[in-house]
């Protein structure tokens, strides 16, 4: 095969899977990422006392492929099994991401920790529950192979250059390539601002809607009185708050005790452009009214804003392509909002620059 030139914007699930795959048949690859880690929207944030898993909190899979992937980085110690005793509250089932509003959850912590409920949400059990081990960024591990990785360059636009080929320009001046085929997996408003200039046909992305998130990192003096480790909708405001304190995969109550809060995303839509202090005071005295308990002195308090945290409206198909089919947007906004969803884009759109460029 003659050397073929591919660029993948973005180091989350989705650009890293089109990236392994397309080296793995012998592609040169060049992954573009603005950050300085990768794994995108799978998060962690390391402390004195461990890791913050802000974002994505756990996988699931529901089709073949990504349940053997998820095994393999079982083995290779990158992913574990995690199960949370979980409280759900009063939440539409069979969805374990939801896209929709619920209504308001009026019982309290304490009064559930009397109650306590079967550890299932829809008819996908915690024990099919995974986390990347330590945590959550390490679930890439699997896919980060011997290509190349700029991080740190936020790529902007897109030029061809002849019929078959591309210049990628980042923010800071810096021009890269020629490529022979570029794959962008950004969220989709992202992808858009790259790709709407190239050919009308990414129009499409425009109609992705995705939601923001406001999450909150508290960790507290002593633990929280609570028997449950991770609820979903404790509250109006909350959608999910759970213990980020691991050890291979089983909940301990230690000192500080960490917590990850997530808004719902109205809440988080409402107080998008908030100040992050007035946000955790916010969701705090969300959590304290929820639980019925005086929560205990803080150690320390961080917020993250996700602009693009969760796909509403997801494009409806694997992935979108222009330019012959040498420029294609994926994410996990193409099928839904999970991390399967990223995983599945990104394979399909790696098999489709395949038959674009290889047949
Ligand atoms: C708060 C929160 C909670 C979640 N909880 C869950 C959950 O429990 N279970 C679940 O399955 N999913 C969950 N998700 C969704 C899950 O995280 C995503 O579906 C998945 O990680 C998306 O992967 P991706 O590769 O499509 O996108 P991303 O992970 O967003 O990766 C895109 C990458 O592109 C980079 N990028 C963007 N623009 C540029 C540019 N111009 N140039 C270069 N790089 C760029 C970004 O920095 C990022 O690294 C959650 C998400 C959030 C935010």
């Amino acid at each position: 095969m003659p050397q073929i030139n591919i660029a993948v914007i973005g180091a989350g699930m989705a650009g890293l899977k089109a990236a392994s795959t397309l080296y793995n048949i012998g592609m040169n690859v060049t992954v573009f990422e603005k950050s300085r880690g990768l794994g995108g929207r799978l998060a962690s944030r390391r402390t004195d006392f461990g890791h913050f898993n802000h974002g994505a909190q756990y996988v699931t899979a529901r089709n073949p492929g990504f349940d053997a992937f998820l095994r393999q980085a079982t083995d290779h110690k990158s992913a574990r099994n995690w199960r949370p005793n979980l409280h759900r509250g009063d939440i539409e089932s069979g969805s374990i991401y939801p896209t929709k509003e619920t209504s308001q959850n009026p019982d309290t912590i304490s009064q559930l920790d009397q109650t306590a409920q079967t550890s299932t949400v829809g008819n996908l059990a915690v024990d099919c529950w995974f986390q990347g081990a330590p945590q959550m960024n390490k679930l890439i591990h699997p896919l980060v192979d011997e290509f190349g990785i700029k991080k740190q360059h936020r790529i902007i636009a897109i030029e061809p250059s002849g019929p078959r080929q591309f210049i990628l320009h980042d923010d800071l001046d810096g021009a890269f390539g020629p490529f022979d085929g570029v794959i962008v997996s950004a969220p989709a408003p992202q992808t858009a601002d790259i790709l709407r200039p190239l050919s009308p046909r990414f129009d499409p992305i425009g109609d992705v809607v995705m939601a923001p998130c406001w999450a909150v990192m508290v960790a507290f003096e002593k633990p929280l009185p609570t028997a449950f480790d991770a609820m979903l909708y404790p509250s109006p405001e909350i959608s999910w708050a759970a213990r980020s304190t691991q050890n291979e995969g089983v909940f301990h109550t230690r000192t500080p005790d960490p917590w990850v809060l997530h808004a719902t995303p109205q809440w988080s839509r409402d107080h998008l452009e908030e100040d992050k202090d007035r946000v955790i005071e916010k969701l705090l005295s969300a959590l304290r009214a929820a639980s019925g308990v005086k929560l205990p002195e803080l150690h320390s308090i961080a917020a993250h804003r996700w602009r693009y945290a969760r796909t509403e409206v997801p494009l409806g198909k694997s992935y979108l392509n222009g330019m012959n089919g040498r420029v294609i947007a994926a994410g996990d906004w193409c099928l839904g909002a999970r991390v399967e969803a990223a995983w599945r884009s990104g394979q399909t759109a790696a098999h489709a620059m395949m038959e674009t460029l290889i047949g």
